[in-house]
């Protein structure tokens, strides 16, 4: 439906026609600077909502750790877009650590990453009791950040 209007200007003299061409051309430049200012604005955005994604999960951390246990979680994309992907949770039950990468989780991203514990058990300790351990969430971590207190991460598998 959207067809190309066809436009048929009337006769127009020489100096109308230079000075249209001028006016197409300069259209064409901002045309083009517009773009260009968008794209460095959506950029810059972007990195400002990954630095607020960043503060919210480091809040959370926080709040985890004072036993702010109400303090509203972030979301599983938000968690990944702020670059806090890994989940890190722990049995009391076994004291066993897990480390959770976030986004080869399969829910939906919206979800908040609170709400992982109800999905999360150890295969071992529901072998050795009969029943799910639901385990503790102690943090998100920053992907890359060196893990000691995962040792055994590859032997239990927390899904
Ligand atoms: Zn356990």
């Amino acid at each position: 439906m959207s067809a190309a209007r066809i436009i048929k200007p009337p006769p127009m003299s020489g100096g109308d026609r230079k000075y249209y061409a001028r006016e197409i051309h300069k259209a064409e430049v901002t045309f083009a600077n517009l773009l260009q200012q968008a794209a460095t604005a959506h950029a810059a955005a972007d990195d400002a909502r990954a630095k607020a994604y960043a503060l919210d999960c480091a809040a959370w951390n926080a709040a985890l750790f004072i036993g702010e246990f109400d303090h509203v979680s972030p979301t599983i994309a938000a968690a990944i877009k702020g670059g806090f992907a890994l989940l890190e949770v722990r049995c009391e039950h076994c004291k066993h650590t897990e480390i959770i990468d976030l986004a080869l989780v399969v829910q939906p991203r919206d979800r908040q990453v609170a709400l992982m514990r109800s999905y999360l058990y150890y295969g071992s300790c529901q072998r050795a009791l009969g029943k799910k351990r639901r385990p503790d969430l102690i943090g998100l971590r920053p992907i890359g950040d060196p893990q000691p207190t995962a040792p055994s991460r590859r032997t239990k598998k927390a899904s």
